[in-house]
């Protein structure tokens, strides 16, 4: 075997190289060096072709990009595809503006030139990476290169191929012949050798990580295949994409964004309770991946600088689920010395320390997605997800604090959520407004996800494929295979009804915060400023002059201690010449006047400094430092309350 392609295709992010491909190539390239891997990012085509204001929106939500190639898949659907199409598309007006059949004529003519131009007779193999709102696009160009050429072996894989959703794939499909599940570089590389050696499909022996359409039997549980560690993973291979990126008019090129991978599957895997699960009850990511691996940090540090000095690009987007909590803090430290202003994008838990924040925004990290979901204790108990209200408005605070725009989600309608959550979250809700507005997310039951395979637990009384599907596909393919996005009954009226009041909240939330935020000065909304014995803090106000607010001796110093949170007994022994009953009502007077958040006799100060924290000394930072660097004093509590000066609040 001399070549073999690459491909993926819409609705990938038109502004990032696909990293699937871009291993692969890479991969493959050192496995084989005479093998010659062209990868094709062809969603950019299509993204240049339709416009990429149109090509992104549509890119963002599923369905509406699952209906444009549907449409031609099987223009026999087209009226069920198309209700699919007006509804997904009615909150936006330029993709109302593009009638669906209009639109899939544009991608057909596009598609059908790259297909019909391309000599796929010259592969040995075609392989397809699928990740969602890819799948009837997929379908669509497989279709029509089998056709014009029938020997050609066709692969597909990626995170819409995963365990369940792999069984009587080749049935309705019958053009695929090989699927990967999990990582495809083991994989592949051993079917590139195989192919390679055998004559036919049937004499291949089993590979692990590859279900064959001509193994006998279609039960067999599907395995993994992983590379035990990522230290030989060479950089992803990306020029193929920027290739095509020149090729286009100098008003359509644009600066894109780099993906880059520090580890894959996910460490958080805490089993839940009695339960059989563990990690998060929502989340189906780790269907791809077996444990946690991570490269180390010199590796991810030269393989960032080496891709963007090669790229002449510096944003970079991380693809991680999350990041390695141990080796974050060297990675981005050591990115923070390449003197280069990056700007990067991570996904990180709730729990990740302030230290390691710090070490991100040096490095230029401009946007992290946290792992937030709920601001509900009780709920995130239900959802698995091992964190609490009080970590999740702190690391908000945090990121307020440090310029880092957080954009994570509140999960709504979560099943087997109840009033109660509900009210915790409303009322914890009041406490986050000074930060950035969470999206509110509806739950979607995912293929494999731990409340699928213990629906009952979450009181759903039944779990099947999503509706949508049906519109899309033929009923025996419906019928057939298990999608990645499932439904299910239950309880869906009752969790609709009871989460409005937050959506509500939420939607208020937007508004009072870009308000606040309006003006010259984007002043934080809660915020203070340290006079070194007193501290000032400001609280702006919709619709209202700011209220001000001045702490003074032993009062800030608390304050200033629960910069980050505090337990009742851990105050207690730094302050420990002072009486418990004097310590509680000023701290349940900043709760009351939304200054800190309490939450199970822990304490955290919600204002954030106007001065970044490294530049106030006096501010405790670290164990050892406290009881040194805190000027606590007696005297100046005696003096406050006698002067009644503890807070003085002031419509100013
Ligand atoms: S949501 Fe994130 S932390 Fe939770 S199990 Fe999935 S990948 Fe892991």
């Amino acid at each position: 075997m001399k070549r073999i392609a690459l491909v993926s295709t819409p609705w990938s992010l038109f502004s990032r190289p696909s990293i699937q491909l871009g291993t692969l190539k890479a991969y493959l390239g050192m496995q084989f060096p005479d093998l010659e891997v062209a990868a094709h990012h062809f969603y950019l085509k299509v993204a240049e072709t339709i416009g990429y204001r149109l090509y992104q929106v549509i890119s963002e939500r599923t369905w509406l990009a699952e209906t444009v190639y549907a449409a031609l898949l099987f223009p026999e659907r087209l009226e069920h595809i198309e209700k699919v199409f007006c509804k997904e598309a009615s909150g936006n007006p330029l993709v109302r503006k593009a009638d669906l059949k209009t639109l899939a004529a544009q991608v057909k003519k596009v598609s059908d030139v790259f297909i019909d131009s391309t000599d796929w007779g010259a592969f040995g193999l075609a392989g397809f990476s699928v990740c969602l709102c890819q799948l009837t696009s997929t379908f669509y160009f497989i279709k029509r290169i089998k056709r014009r050429f029938p020997d050609l072996t066709i692969v597909i894989g990626g995170s819409m191929f995963a365990g369940e959703s792999t069984r009587n794939l080749f049935r309705v499909f019958p053009q695929v012949d090989f699927v990967v599940n999990g990582e495809g570089e083991l994989p592949l590389s051993r079917l590139v050798r195989h192919l390679g050696d055998y004559q036919s499909h049937e004499e291949i022996p089993p590979i692990p990580g590859i279900v064959s359409q001509k193994a006998p039997s279609n039960d067999t549980p599907v395995s993994f295949s992983q590379m035990e560690t990522l230290s030989n993973l060479p950089a992803p291979d990306y020029d193929d994409y920027f290739i095509l990126l020149k090729t286009f008019n100098p008003h359509k090129t644009f600066f894109p964004t780099l993906s880059a991978e520090i580890s894959r599957g996910c460490w958080w895997r805490r089993p839940q309770g009695a339960a059989k699960y563990s990690g998060c009850a929502f989340c189906n990511l780790n269907l791809q991946w077996n444990g946690y691996r991570s490269k180390n940090p010199l590796q991810v540090i030269s393989e960032i600088d080496n891709l963007t000095t090669k790229h002449k690009i510096l944003s970079v987007a991380f693809m991680d689920n999350l990041l390695p909590m141990k080796e974050s803090e060297d990675i981005f430290a050591g990115l923070g010395k390449l003197s280069k202003d990056f700007s990067l994008f991570a996904e990180i838990r709730a729990t990740t320390p302030k230290h390691i924040l710090e070490a991100m925004q040096v490095a230029g990290t401009h946007e992290v997605q946290i792992g937030i979901e709920a601001l509900s204790t009780r709920l995130l108990k239900k959802l698995n997800k091992g964190t609490t209200a009080i970590q999740n408005l702190e690391i908000m605070k945090h990121c307020e604090e440090l310029g880092i725009a957080n954009v994570s989600n509140l999960i709504l309608h979560f099943p087997g959520s109840d009033l109660m959550d509900v009210e915790e979250t409303l009322r914890n809700l009041e406490f986050a407004l000074p930060f950035r507005p969470l999206r509110f997310v509806h739950f979607w039951l995912g293929l494999g996800s731990p409340v699928w395979k213990d629906p009952r637990a979450f009181g759903i009384k039944a779990v099947f494929n999503h509706p949508n599907y049906a519109a899309i596909f033929p009923p025996h393919v419906f019928s057939s295979m298990s999608f990645m996005i499932q439904a299910y009954r239950g309880e869906l009226g009752l969790q609709k009804k009871i989460w409005q009041p937050v959506k509500k909240k939420v939607m208020a939330w937007e508004k009072g915060y870009a308000e606040l935020h309006r003006g010259p000065l984007r002043t934080p909304i809660l915020s203070f400023w340290d006079g070194r014995n007193f501290l000032i803090i400001r609280q702006k106000r919709v619709g209202a002059e700011p209220s001000t607010h001045r702490l003074v001796g032993t009062s800030r110093a608390i304050y200033l201690f629960c910069q980050r949170r505090r337990s009742l007994k851990r105050i207690m022994a730094h302050f420990h010449g002072i009486a418990e009953d004097r310590i509680v009502p000023f701290l349940r007077m900043m709760v009351d006047k939304k200054l800190m958040f309490e939450e199970n006799k822990r304490y955290l100060s919600l204002a954030i400094p106007v001065k970044p924290t490294s530049r106030r000394p006096h501010t405790i930072r670290g164990k050892g430092q406290e009881k040194d660097k805190h000027p606590t004093s007696n005297f100046e509590w005696e003096k406050m309350k006698k002067q009644n000066m503890d807070s003085e609040g002031q419509g100013a």
